[in-house]
């Protein structure tokens, strides 16, 4: 894994950084590049201008690792009223959490009732709810709460890491509740002996998962989301998609809000079924700085936004 990935990803976990970093109006003005604002009120105002080019969207509130119970209903009661503003404004939006904002961390029971409860209101509302993978030492319990929920509410997905060596195997286990699943490539700093260290290897896995979830929406029996900005993968997989005949409402091409704007608003001009996933609120650091570890070249930008006046 190159250096500067593994030090972006490092930082993501240092408090000091975090606090220090975030309250530098350069660092403000760098993250509007991935996020419009964060209120709830910014990223459904993105949402709402990226309507006429046919690109959906999929919102979720920054914060991780969240520490007591009340936070976690806290956190769910904002999404409650998030699926409330959604259905209101008749957007075609969803909403993403991660299990530690729900308090995944500090008791499985009482994160598998705020799903439940997230879940019930997205089948309410018309809308979905998407469950996101955190590191590696949350996928068992993330992977049992997604069978819990899924078998129970029709509209949920999950995201699932190609990087992860036992990610094929994930795959097969969850077929059996008709899984909806976002595959993406894995944005956490893992050992090489639970993740694929060079990239190469994650993308050949990334493709060949694809093309299992493919073939198992032929009958019905998975619903992919292709979530990653590698237009090679993407392009490779709509091809296979088209060359078995699926319908295009079969599979999804979701990416993140600031990256690939013009391949997102040409895929959706070509018809394929398109969302953005925009992220608000103020925990932003460690995101950001997966975001940062993810393209290095990025931190020029924040160095220009640095020193510009
Ligand atoms: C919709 C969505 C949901 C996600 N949910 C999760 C999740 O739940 N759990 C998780 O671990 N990860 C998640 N991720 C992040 C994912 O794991 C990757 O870290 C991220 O998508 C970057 O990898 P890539 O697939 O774009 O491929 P890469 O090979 O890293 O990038 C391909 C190309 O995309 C562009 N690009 C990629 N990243 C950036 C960037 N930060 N800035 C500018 N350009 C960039 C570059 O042009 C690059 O060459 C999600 C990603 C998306 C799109």
């Amino acid at each position: 894994m190159p250096i500067a990935r593994k030090a972006f990803l490092a930082a993501s976990r240092n408090k000091w950084l975090a606090e220090h970093f975030m309250r530098r109006p350069f660092a403000r003005r760098a993250v509007r590049k991935f996020m419009p604002g964060e209120e709830l009120a910014d990223a459904l105002g993105a949402a709402r201008e990226l309507v006429p080019a046919r690109i959906g969207s999929i919102i979720t509130r920054l914060g991780e690792t969240l520490t007591g119970e009340s936070q976690a209903d806290a956190v769910r009661d904002h999404y409650l009223q998030a699926f409330d503003d959604i259905h209101r404004a008749g957007l075609p939006t969803v909403v993403s959490v991660k299990p530690t904002q729900l308090g995944l961390d500090h008791s499985i029971e009482a994160c598998r009732a705020h799903l439940e409860v997230l879940a019930g209101k997205a089948v309410a509302t018309g809308s979905q709810l998407w469950i996101d993978m955190e590191d590696s030492s949350y996928v068992d319990r993330t992977l049992a709460l997604y069978r819990h929920v899924k078998s129970r509410h029709e509209p949920i997905g999950i995201a699932i890491q190609a990087y992860l060596r036992r990610t094929p195997q994930d795959i097969e286990s969850l077929m059996d509740v008709k899984p909806m699943i976002r595959l993406v490539k894995g944005a956490y700093l893992e050992p090489p002996h639970v993740a694929w260290p060079a990239k190469r290897d994650v993308d050949l896995q990334f493709a060949s998962i694809g093309e299992r979830l493919l073939e198992a929406s032929r009958d019905g029996r998975a619903h992919p989301i292709f979530g990653t900005h590698d237009m090679t993968l993407v392009r490779h997989l709509l091809s296979r998609a088209e060359a078995m005949r699926l319908p295009r409402d079969r599979y999804e091409v979701h990416m993140l809000y600031g990256i690939r704007n013009a391949d997102q608003r040409a895929l959706a001009a070509e018809g394929y079924t398109v969302r953005c996933l925009i992220s608000y609120g103020a925990q932003w650091f460690p995101w950001y700085m997966r975001r940062l570890a993810e393209r290095p070249a990025n931190v020029w930008f924040v160095m220009r936004t640095a020193f510009a006046r």
